[in-house]
């Protein structure tokens, strides 16, 4: 199969489908590859290592979609690749097309097969191609908040690490899921004292087995929120009602109990943020305050870091490609309901159903 990877073009974005590693990988399957020129090299990825185990470079992002069987990418298709898709082209790549009515017309329109990422399950229900992001936004969260809480990032003028003969600082974790635990990961790390709020007891428990008396786990229903905020000096947002807006577990009034200079980091704000006062915001813009709290709401957190995220999600998405270039689309996804969950539109039918309900498409 002839596999296409374009260069990514929406704003701010610098991840790209495949890593010169899962490159190597496809040809060594017998597969053809095509890159875009400089396609990753905001990633660190240069022209020469792709070349140098067998790619072609190609000028034009036209020109992949014109010859490639399967089109890789990480975000959406953009409205100028979108009209580039041809019949029966596969596109494996992010979608989220819930939210976007016009890009769902278009791959109907398109007759393409696109595949998303972030709807292929596993045997437990998971997300296994959402999961590495979260990763990522989990361990950053800690880290950028620790930076916010530096004094001329207007924070408390506090290293959460503490020094020695000083303590070290609070973080509040509300949701323990992908991104509560590696958040965890870093704040024990860092040595800061570590709750992590959620509303599930048996997710606790398994927390308290991977960190032990590292961190204080906190069920949500049995705890008093607003003394937890109140001690906090980090408070990481990481709540998530699959499908469903984030709950507002923190309210304005809440923020008032809030050590001025504390920092909230709100990763859950792309789905509307789990922290009343939260709204969206960019890398080259992160951070507000409100009621002297430090927000920092960055929508696409992973997008800091291309290079870790470009290969967390390659960890995860190349052996689906594997399958779908050796076996061809139709076979791979009968063969693997799992994967098959990640049919969203199929030669101008909408073959996920919260899609179809949502814009009033025939499933
Ligand atoms: P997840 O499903 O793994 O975890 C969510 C956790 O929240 C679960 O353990 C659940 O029990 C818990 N929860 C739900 N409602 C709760 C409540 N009312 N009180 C306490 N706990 C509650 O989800 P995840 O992968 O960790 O993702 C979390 C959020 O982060 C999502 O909204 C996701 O889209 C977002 N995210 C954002 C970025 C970014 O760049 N900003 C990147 C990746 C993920």
């Amino acid at each position: 199969m002839k596999i296409g990877v374009p260069k990514e073009i929406k704003p701010q974005e610098h991840r790209i489908g495949l890593t010169p590693e899962s490159v190597k990988t496809l040809i060594s399957e017998g597969h053809e590859v095509l890159v875009e020129n400089n396609g990753g090299f905001e990633a660190g990825f240069d022209n020469e290592q792709y070349t140098s185990i067998g790619a072609k470079i190609v000028d034009k992002a036209e020109d992949i979609f014109n010859d490639a069987d399967i089109i890789v990418k990480v975000k959406e298709p953009q409205s100028a690749e979108v009209k580039m898709i041809r019949e029966n082209q596969v596109v494996y790549t992010y979608l989220h097309l819930a939210a976007a009515k016009e890009l769902t017309e278009g791959l109907i329109k398109s007759k393409g097969v696109c595949i998303a990422y972030e709807t292929v399950t596993d045997d437990n229900g998971r997300l296994p191609l959402l999961a590495p992001m979260s990763a990522v936004a989990g361990r950053m969260s800690v880290q950028a908040g620790a930076h916010c809480l530096e004094k001329n990032q207007n924070g408390r003028g506090l290293l959460l690490g503490g020094a020695p003969g000083v303590e070290g600082g609070t973080v509040v974790i509300l949701g323990g899921g992908v991104v509560g635990e590696n958040a965890a990961v870093i704040a024990t790390g860092m040595r800061a004292k570590v709750h992590i709020v959620d509303k599930s007891e048996a997710r606790l428990k398994q927390l308290v087995e991977i960190f032990g008396d590292k961190i204080i786990p906190e069920q949500s229903n049995k705890i008093d929120l607003n003394k937890l905020v109140a001690q906090a000096d980090l408070l990481v947002g990481g709540v998530l009602i699959p499908g469903a807006e984030a709950p507002k577990l923190v309210t304005k009034p809440m923020l008032k109990l809030m050590k001025r200079g504390s920092v909230i980091v709100d990763v859950a704000i792309d789905q509307g943020g789990c922290v009343e006062t939260s709204r969206p915001t960019t890398h080259g813009d992160p951070t507000y305050i409100i009621d002297g709290v430090v927000h920092y709401c960055v929508a696409n957190m992973p997008g800091g870091v291309p290079r870790t995220s470009t290969i967390a999600l390659n960890n995860a998405t190349l052996p689906y490609l594997v399958k779908l270039a050796n076996k061809g689309y139709e076979k791979a996804l009968r063969e693997d309901k799992n994967f098959l969950a990640g049919l969203n539109v199929h030669k101008s039918m909408v073959t996920y159903k919260a899609v179809a309900d949502i814009f009033g498409h025939e499933f």
